[in-house]
């Protein structure tokens, strides 16, 4: 599957800033990654504080995933509104689903300040309505939002227009959000405690082509023939689980966006807060720190890379009039666009945890535009199962809700 096409920004800006080698001998381990986006480098991360040795294999360049084509938003607002997802999934799991969010969010910005990352940043969220069949709704979620603790404000559309200078027909504005590069953060997990003795744990152009699951164990083989051995297997490997597990859930979907050329200025909105609207696809906006915007969504409900790469001048071409038409005085004038595929699943909640037919494995699966929130939690949830320890929000998302 090609996960990505064009120029994602935050790769052709960092370049392979590490490398890493391929497999080329058996070997025996207690935990085996698959995937070293960013879900299967924070499975890493917290697997390697708690001195389990593991090896992290994958097909692909390091990071070269969806992980490079992310966008980077972090949000604690899930792909369903939280007044829709108490309908689906009821109260307490899903105001404890936006919660931990939340939390997610914080905890990578103390990940980030540890491990040196100056890509992360505080924001706050815009989350408008797009047409005005969407207030009802809106202020339902504003409700609801507040109710589960978050610190919310409404802006009626005069409010919004005064303050970020764009029309809606109201909005609410969150404290807590925040964008990074999830790119550069997967690298810099991944270099966390690669000292000389786990120098050699992480290998990349090392598809697994073979996965046995049995009582005591599982073993693996790589494209190249070579044999591994664990104890228990994490499967972060993304979009493409759908080649290793039988039942259906996610639809996958591509999406698309477009970054500007640098601004000698930051002719931005109040704050440089993260926007994105009730529009179903929705449309998300943010800024980077060397002076750009970026624009994204036009989402298509197929995933055929042909078709997909197919659309992308056209879906380019119309991001940047929305871009235009929300902030005619950016003028915003493009220069990298890529497109990739997405992901979402029956309650937009991600898949974490067991998989009962393939014994001895645990799955982070982060689908949806919070994949990088759901990675967060899946590696706590993971480590927790793997050490045995109770984890009472594994419930919300494992494979049999
Ligand atoms: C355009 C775009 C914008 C996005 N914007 C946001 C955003 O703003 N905020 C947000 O939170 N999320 C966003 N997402 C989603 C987010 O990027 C993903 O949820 C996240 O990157 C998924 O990471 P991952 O590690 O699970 O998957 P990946 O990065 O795809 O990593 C999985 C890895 O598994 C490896 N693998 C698979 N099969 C095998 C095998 N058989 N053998 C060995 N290796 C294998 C692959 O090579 C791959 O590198 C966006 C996604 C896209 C495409």
């Amino acid at each position: 599957m090609t996960l990505k096409s064009g120029y994602p920004f935050w790769l052709v800006k960092n370049g392979l800033p590490f490398t890493f080698p391929k497999l080329d001998h058996d070997i025996t381990t207690d935990v085996v990654i698959i995937g070293a986006g960013i879900s299967g480098a924070l499975v890493r991360y917290y697997l390697v504080n708690e001195g389990i040795d593991c090896v992290t294999l994958d097909a692909r360049t390091i990071g070269l995933g969806s992980t490079s084509a992310s966008t980077s938003l972090l949000q604690y607002e899930i792909d369903r509104p939280l007044c829709k997802l108490i309908d689906t999934v009821g109260k307490e799991k899903a105001e404890r689903a936006y919660q931990l969010c939340g939390e997610a969010i914080t905890k990578i910005g103390k990940i980030s300040k540890e491990l040196g990352l100056d890509d992360f940043e505080y924001k706050q969220s815009i989350y408008y309505a797009a047409f005005k069949k969407d207030v009802p709704m809106l202020k339902k979620e504003f409700e609801a939002r507040k109710a589960a603790g978050f610190e919310v404000e409404y802006l009626e559309p005069d409010e919004l227009l005064k303050q970020y200078g764009f029309k809606g027909h109201g909005a609410i504005r969150s404290k807590l959000a925040a964008q990074t590069n999830a790119y550069m953060f997967t690298h810099c997990l991944l270099q966390h405690r690669r000292n000389k003795k786990d120098n050699v744990n992480i290998y990349d152009r090392t598809e697994v082509t073979t996965i046995k699951h049995n009582k005591n164990g599982v073993t693996l083989k790589t494209e190249s023939g070579y044999t591994v051995k664990c104890n228990k297997l994490v499967y972060a490997t993304g979009y493409e689980v759908v080649n290793f597990i039988d039942k259906k859930i996610v639809d996958l979907q591509s999406t698309y966006a477009v970054i500007s050329e640098q601004y000698n200025e930051r002719p931005f909105w109040k704050d440089e807060a993260l926007i994105w609207n009730t529009a179903n696809p929705y449309l998300y906006l943010r800024t980077t720190p060397d002076n750009r915007v970026l624009i994204g969504g036009r989402d298509v409900w197929f995933h055929d890379p042909a078709k997909r790469d197919k659309l992308m001048k056209y879906k380019a071409k119309h991001l940047v009039e929305d871009a235009n038409k929300l902030f005619p005085h950016l003028n915003f004038k493009p220069e990298f666009t890529w497109c990739g595929t997405f992901g979402s699943t029956k309650d937009m909640l991600p898949y974490i945890g067991e998989y009962k037919p393939l014994p001895n494995s645990y799955f982070s699966l982060g689908f949806g535009g919070n994949g990088i929130t759901f990675s967060l939690i899946g590696a706590e949830i993971i480590r927790d199962l793997i050490l045995g320890r109770d984890n009472k929000d594994a419930e919300i998302f494992k494979f049999d809700r």
